[in-house]
C-alpha cells in the first residue's frame, strides 16, 4: 500500500534522510523546508500524509498543523508531528492543534513505517467514503459539518485486569467522557457490541491477551469500526508493532501520562464521529440519489441503471425484459380543479396501488411528473400485458380518497413493450412502450396497449 508523503523540515539533512528511507519503501515523497511552502504544497498536491517538524523558524509545526486542519481542502490529511524526544508538552500542544500522530527524534524506522501504514489505512477509509458521494458536490458541506463534531462526552470502555490502574484511567477519563471499566475480555465483548465510541485496552494485562482482544474487535462486523487505544510497554517493541499491524488506532506507552491519554482519546473519538457522520450521510445521500422523494419509488436514474444491465443480458440471449410505461389520464385537470397538493396525494396513492400490484422482482419507478414505469425482469409481452391490465383495474376500479374527503376517479393509460433480442437497447424498449401509451391515449385513454417489436 503506497502513499504520497509530504516531508516538512527546515534542516535539509533531515529532509534528505527521511526522503531516502521513505523512497526506499516505495513511498512517493514531496518536500518543503518551511511552513508556508508546506501549506501551499498540501493544498495543491493533496498528499496522503504530512510528516511535520515542530521546530521551524517563522511558522512552527503547530501553526502549520492548525492551519492544515482549519482548511477544508487539507483538513482530512493526517499529520504526523516530529517532536524532540522529551517533548511531552509538545505532544499535548500538537494534539490540541489537531495532529494525528507523533514521532520523536531521532526517528525510529519501525515506528515510522508502522505509523505511516496505519495512517494510510485511515486515509483510505476516508477517501473511499468520500468517493461514494456520486456528485462530490455535497461532500464539502457534509465534511464541514462533520469536522465540527467534538471529541468529548464519549462512551469509553476500559479493559484492564489491573484494577488499580483501571481506576486511575477511569478517574482521568471521567473528566471528559463516560467511561466503563471491565476486567474480563468476555464481558468487554458484550459491552463493545452496545453503543460505544472508544476502547482503551491494556495490552500488558497478565490475565488475558490484549492484542488478541483487539484483533477480535477488528474482525467482528459489529465492532470493526470502533477505535482502539492500546496501552503497551515501550520496551516490547515487537508487540508495539504488532498492535499497529492488527489495526489498533493509537498507542499509549507506559508510564501513562493522563493528559496525553485524554488528548489521544479525544482525537480518536472525534475521528470516529467524523467517519460515522460521513458514513451515515453518504448512505443517506446514496438513497436520495436513487429514490423519488414524493412517492418513495425508485427514480428514473436508478431505473435506467438497472434496465441497462437487464436489456444487455436479454440481447445476448438471456431472459427477456418487459417494460410498462404508465401515464395518468388528464392529470392536469386534477391539479387545476383541486390544487397541486391534492395532485401530489393522488400521485402517492397511485404509487401505492402500483407497487402492490406488481411482482416482487418487478421494479416500479417514477419516471417523472405523472409518468411511471415498471421494469419486469423475465416477463414476456403477454405476461406484462396481464400485469398492466391488473394495475389499470386497481386504479380505475375504486376512487382515490383525498384530503377533505373528496373521492376522485383516476384512470391511466399503459403502453407495454418487451425486449426483441439481439440489437435491442433500453432506449428502444422504452420508446416502444411510450408509443403504445400515445396509441392508448388516442384510442380514448384508460386502456392497455402492447407493442410487439
Ligand atoms: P393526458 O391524459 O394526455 O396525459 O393529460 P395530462 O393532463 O395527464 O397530461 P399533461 O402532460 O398535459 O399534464 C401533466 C401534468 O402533471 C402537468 C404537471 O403540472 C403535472 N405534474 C407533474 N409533476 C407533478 C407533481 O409532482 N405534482 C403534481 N401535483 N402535479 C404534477
Ligand atoms: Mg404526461
Ligand atoms: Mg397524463
Amino acid at each position: 500500500m503506497s502513499a504520497r508523503i509530504l516531508v516538512v523540515d527546515d534542516i535539509e539533512a533531515n529532509v534528505k534522510l527521511l526522503e531516502a528511507r521513505l523512497t526506499a519503501e516505495y513511498y512517493e515523497v514531496l518536500t518543503a523546508s518551511d511552513g508556508p511552502t508546506a501549506l501551499a504544497l498540501a493544498a495543491s498536491e493533496k498528499p496522503d500524509i504530512v510528516l511535520l517538524d515542530v521546530m521551524m523558524p517563522g511558522m512552527d509545526g503547530f501553526e502549520v498543523c492548525r492551519r492544515l486542519k482549519e482548511d477544508p481542502i487539507t483538513r482530512h490529511i493526517p499529520v504526523v508531528l516530529v517532536t524532540a524526544l522529551d517533548g511531552r508538552a509538545d505532544r499535548i500542544t500538537g494534539l490540541e492543534a489537531g495532529a494525528d500522530e507523533f514521532l520523536t527524534k531521532p526517528i525510529d524506522d519501525v515506528m515510522l513505517f508502522a505509523r505511516v501504514r496505519s495512517l494510510t489505512r485511515l486515509k483510505q477509509v476516508l477517501d473511499e467514503l468520500r468517493a461514494r458521494e456520486a456528485s462530490g458536490r455535497r461532500i464539502g458541506v457534509i465534511a464541514g459539518a462533520a469536522a465540527r463534531l467534538g471529541g468529548t462526552g464519549g462512551r469509553v470502555l476500559v479493559l484492564d485486569d489491573n484494577e488499580r490502574q483501571a481506576q486511575r484511567l477511569m478517574a482521568e477519563l471521567s473528566i471528559e467522557h463516560r467511561p466503563v471499566a471491565e476486567t474480563d475480555p468476555e464481558k468487554a465483548y458484550m459491552t463493545a457490541r452496545g453503543p460505544l465510541d472508544l476502547i482503551v485496552v491494556n495490552a500488558t494485562s497478565r490475565g488475558f491477551d490484549g492484542l488478541r482482544f483487539a484483533a477480535n474487535i477488528r474482525s467482528d462486523e459489529a465492532t470493526r469500526h470502533l477505535p482502539i487505544l492500546a496501552i503497551v510497554d515501550p520496551d516490547e517493541r515487537h508487540r508495539l508493532v504488532k498492535a499497529l499491524e492488527i489495526g489498533v488506532n493509537d498507542i499509549l506507552t507506559k508510564p501513562i501520562d493522563p493528559q496525553e491519554m485524554a488528548a489521544r482519546a479525544r482525537t480518536q473519538i472525534r475521528r470516529k464521529r467524523y467517519t460515522d457522520f460521513l458514513r451515515d450521510n453518504l448512505d443517506h445521500s446514496l438513497e436520495l440519489a436513487v429514490t423519488d422523494q414524493l412517492t418513495g419509488l425508485h427514480n428514473r436514474r436508478y431505473m435506467e441503471g438497472q434496465l441497462g444491465a437487464l436489456v444487455k443480458r436479454a440481447a445476448l440471449g438471456g431472459d427477456p425484459v418487459s417494460a410498462l410505461m404508465i401515464d395518468i389520464d388528464h392529470f392536469k385537470k386534477i391539479n387545476d380543479n383541486f390544487g397541486h397538493d391534492i395532485g401530489d396525494e393522488v400521485l402517492r396513492e397511485f404509487a401505492v396501488r402500483l407497487a402492490s400490484n406488481v411482482r416482487a422482482i418487478d421494479l416500479p419507478c417514477r419516471y417523472g411528473g405523472e409518468e411511471f414505469t415498471v421494469i419486469m425482469p423475465g416477463a414476456r409481452l403477454q405476461d406484462a400485458e396481464r400485469v398492466a391490465e391488473r394495475i389499470r383495474l386497481h386504479v380505475a376500479g375504486s376512487p382515490f380518497r383525498v384530503s377533505g374527503g373528496e373521492l376522485l376517479t383516476v384512470t391511466i393509460s399503459i403502453g407495454v413493450s418487451s425486449t426483441s433480442g439481439e440489437g435491442d437497447t433500453p432506449e428502444l424498449l422504452l420508446k416502444r412502450a411510450d408509443e403504445a401509451v400515445y396509441e392508448a391515449k388516442a384510442a380514448g385513454r384508460n386502456r392497455v396497449i402492447a407493442r410487439a417489436a
